[in-house]
């Protein structure tokens, strides 16, 4: 009998029992899962960052925490931690993230704000161009990057991406360094950002990054707050500089009912919903890993501790 804690919020547990036990079930696991499990008799910890495990140490024996977001960086760095460490990587996750970008891409690119908005009687019939001469840029090619990377070059767009290592997608031309961060900036009308946050991307959009953008153009960040420089991004929407935000997450969650971002007019907020882990899809990715560990094949979406991510 392999023993699983999970530690998440109570409030997970109805979204998640049912599709974890018909997964383990599904991959023919013997598991007992259960969040009152003692930590000595742990084989795997099925992690929610929220949740009441923040001390590893007492859990000797496990084999792997199972993070159930694809986020880590309220994980990586803790002390205790010594076990593997597997982020989320999840269809119906990735599905949600391709949704959320390509419809914010496509209400930028088809200027959607200028007709919600617009008075009885305004007849401007120009159309807007088509998506091949809107440029986009994707920071971050990993496995939402990618997806929605992807989706993006279906639907037309020219699509720059910019990774730690190089990538092969497509229609997507790839770069990497400083230089190719500034040239994928420089390169498109419409950036967006799904990097993980970690003490290289801490604040990459700084004032000067911003300002390597072309005149008018739209952020998109479903990634992390800690990405942009909050006052940077204020000061660029405010001169003009850049047409409109769309943010996602922020460094503090709820966002501060005063936070500056609420009232901007260049700004709009979403409260965290770009996507979500699916319990239904995700539970056989946490069943596979376990199913892993045990069989002693190497897990998936492994978290390497010295990158963050
Ligand atoms: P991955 O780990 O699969 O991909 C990360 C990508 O970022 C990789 O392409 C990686 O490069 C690149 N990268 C990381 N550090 C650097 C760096 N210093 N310079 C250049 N490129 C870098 O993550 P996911 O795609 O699964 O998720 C991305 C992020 O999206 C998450 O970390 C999370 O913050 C956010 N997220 C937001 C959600 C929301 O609802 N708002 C929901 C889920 C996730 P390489 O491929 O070379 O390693």
């Amino acid at each position: 009998m392999i023993h699983a804690l999970f530690a998440a919020p109570q409030a997970y547990d109805a979204a998640w029992t049912g599709p974890l036990t018909r997964a383990f079930a599904a991959a023919g696991l013997d598991v007992a899962l259960s969040r009152d499990h003692a930590p000595e008799t742990v084989d795997y910890i099925i992690l929610a960052p929220s949740g009441p495990v923040t001390d590893f140490s007492p859990f000797i024996r496990a084999k792997a925490v199972l993070n159930l977001w694809a986020g880590v960086e309220t994980v990586v760095d803790n002390p205790t931690l010594t076990q593997p460490l597997a982020r989320m990587v999840d269809p119906g996750l990735t599905a949600g993230m391709v949704e959320y970008v390509a419809g914010h891409v496509l209400r930028h690119h088809l200027g959607i704000d200028a007709h919600l908005a617009a008075a009885p009687g305004a007849w401007d019939s120009t159309a807007p161009p088509l998506a091949q001469d809107r440029p986009v840029a994707m920071l971050g090619l990993g496995a939402l990057g990618t997806a929605c990377a992807k989706a993006l070059v279906h639907l037309g767009f020219p699509v720059s991406g910019w990774s730690n290592s190089p990538k092969s997608i497509p229609g997507v031309t790839s770069a990497t360094g400083r230089d190719g961060l500034d040239r994928t900036l420089a390169g498109a009308d419409i950036v967006v950002t799904l990097l993980p946050l970690t003490p290289d991307t801490e604040c990459l959009l700084d004032a000067g990054r911003l300002a390597a953008m072309r005149p008018g153009a739209v952020l998109v960040n479903p990634g992390r707050g800690g990405l942009v420089d909050d006052a940077a991004l204020i000061a660029a929407l405010d001169r003009g500089h850049l047409g409109h935000a769309t943010l996602d997450a922020f460094r503090t969650e709820p966002l501060p009912e005063d936070h500056p971002f609420w009232h901007h007019p260049r700004v709009t907020v979403t409260p965290h919903i770009a996507s979500a882990t699916r319990p239904e899809t995700a539970a056989g990715v946490i069943a596979e890993n376990i199913r892993r560990g045990e069989a002693g094949a190497p897990l998936l979406h492994l978290v390497d501790r010295d990158r963050g991510y």
